[in-house]
Formats: C-alpha cells, structure tokens, sequence
C-alpha cells in the first residue's frame, strides 16, 4: 500500500494537490483516493471500487476506445477557444455559473468555444449547481442559440432540476439536463428519474461504489449515462475507463481525460486521450515513478488511519 500526494495544474474543485492510496491485489493495481470534504459512511462507497479493482477486476469492454471532452474552466474568450482547439476533442464541456462573472462572460465563453468546435461538435454546459431555477431558465435561453448538448446540474436541488426541465418543456426549447452531484452525493439517485429531474445521468465509479455497482445504477435509471472522473492518477481513471467501455449504450463523450491536470502521474504510459479518444485498458504504477509522488510521513499516515477505520466501517 502506497500514499500519492501530487500537485494540479489548474485549481479545481477547489483543491490544488491530489491525494490517495494505491493498493495491489489478484485481479491488479487500484486506487482509493476520496476528496477530503468526504467523511464516515460517504467513504464506503470509494472502499468498494477500490476493492472491486483490487480483487475481482472489471467486466468486459463491449467497446475498444472511449471518446472523451475537453473542460473549459471558466477563463475568458480566447483562451477557451485556445483550449478547446488544442484539445483534439469533437465534444467541450464548459464551466459556467462562476462567482463573479456574468450571464454575458458565459455567452462570450461559450461563442468561442462553438467556434473552435465548428458547428459538427457538440458544446455541452456544467453550472455545479449554482443557478436558481429562474436563472437557470433565463441562462438557457440566451446560450441555447450555441446548440447546448445538455446543461449538467444547472441548479442545486431534484426539486429545482424537475421544475427547470417542466418550464423547458413548456417553452418548447430542446435543451437536456443532466445530473451530477444530484446522483453522486444526495444518497439517492432513482429520486433523479422519480422527479423526472434529469434527461442525462453524470456517473463516477470512487463515489458510486464501483463499476458494477455504476453499471447496476445505470440500468435501473434507465438514462444515457456519461461516465466522469474524480481526478485519479491512470490507476484509478482506469475504472472510470472501464465503466464507459463496458456501458452498453455510451451515446456523449465522458469526462475522463483528466489525468493531464495533474503535475504528475504514477505510470510512464498514462491514460490520457489521443485524438478525442482514450484506449480501453488497465494501469499500474511505474516504481521507478513512484519515489517522487510518494507522501510524506505525516500524510501517508493518515491516509492509513482513514483507510483502516473504512475499512472497518464496511465490513
Ligand atoms: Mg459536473
């Protein structure tokens, strides 16, 4: 059992270094690595994928290659449409909703991305929840004129979700919503489809328990399912990658290319998209690599006081 600690690129999510755990069993190399603001019974679910990687590997790809979106932070104009050029992907997702910034920096945003995408690739929104439902309503009707794919979370609550996708519907604009931290972190995910809250499910293996635990989820939601990351290093992105490979319908590109965020990684052949696409394969750690993202005494051990009492706390 080995403790990571390395440095982002970008801050996101609020967080500027990356944190876990990576362990071998039978079936290969896994990755325990829940964000910090998770406690108690909310690490469970992280214990078991990571156990599911460990010990009984993943089930069987029905496809070879995931294509994968770029992210767009919230930066201004021409620096999302440097990024989205750059990135060899034909979908981007594009942070909106910022503190601080307007309805109008998002619109600018969002042009030169639709720019940079030319009018064949497909421009898809995450607010993280930020808006209420009349915000919400006001930002689609400016935006939609980009041709949104889906706005991921455009509010907090299923409540708000369901009573932004009846007043789309009322006004006849053709606009999904997708739901992320709705599915990932209200405890109950079916209230998504009970509530009709969402068109689009936003699925990551850590929090939801595994990829088998993910793919059980998907077929009782009944929604086409895009598979996201929680910002592994390749040992752990690779269950994400496996979830997307063995989904039997993957209709939108997932948001898995994320390992480049990170300073560094833990293999010399990391999972990292070529051409919009990343391979369908596993990952273990390179040791030569290992030394220079290895912890330090005082994280390494709390990493391992937080993975004894969840370990003891799942069984
Ligand atoms: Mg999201």
């Amino acid at each position: 059992m080995e403790v990571y600690d390395i440095g982002m690129r970008t801050r996101f999510r609020g967080i500027t270094r990356r944190q876990g755990v990576l362990v071998r069993g039978d079936a290969g190399w896994a990755e325990w690595s829940p964000f910090l603001d998770y406690t108690g019974a909310e690490l469970v679910p992280w214990w078991r994928a990571c156990r599911e990687a460990a010990e009984e590997g993943f089930p069987p790809p029905v496809r070879a290659e995931v294509e994968v979106n770029c992210t767009v932070p919230a930066v201004d104009a021409e620096r999302a449409h440097a990024l989205t050029a750059g990135s060899g992907c034909r979908t981007a997702k594009v942070k909106v909703a910022e503190p601080g910034q307007t309805l109008a920096d998002d619109e600018a945003r969002l042009e030169a991305v639709r720019d940079a995408l030319g009018p064949g690739g497909a421009l898809r929104v995450d607010a993280n929840g930020a808006w209420d439902v009349d915000t919400a309503e006001r930002a689609v009707g400016v935006l939609r004129r980009l041709d949104l794919q889906y706005v991921e979370q455009p509010c907090a609550t299923v409540e708000e979700l369901a009573e932004l996708r009846r007043r789309l519907a009322r006004r006849g604009w053709d606009v999904r919503v997708a739901a992320d931290e709705s599915i990932r972190r209200s405890g109950d995910p079916e209230r998504v489809v009970a509530a009709e809250a969402a068109d689009v499910a936003v699925l990551k293996v850590q929090p939801l328990g595994g990829v088998r635990a993910c793919l059980e989820l998907a077929e009782r939601l009944g929604l086409p399912v895009v598979v996201s990351s929680a910002l592994e290093t390749s040992v752990g992105l690779a269950a994400g990658v496996a979830l997307a490979a063995a989904l039997p319908e993957l209709p939108f590109a997932c948001g898995l290319n994320t390992v480049p965020l990170l300073h560094e990684d833990v293999t010399s052949d990391p999972l990292v998209a070529h051409d919009g696409a990343i391979a369908v394969r596993t990952s273990a750690p390179a040791p030569d690599l290992f030394p220079a993202v290895v912890a330090d005494a005082d994280t390494t051990a709390s990493w391992r006081h937080r993975w004894d009492t969840t370990r003891a706390a799942a069984a």
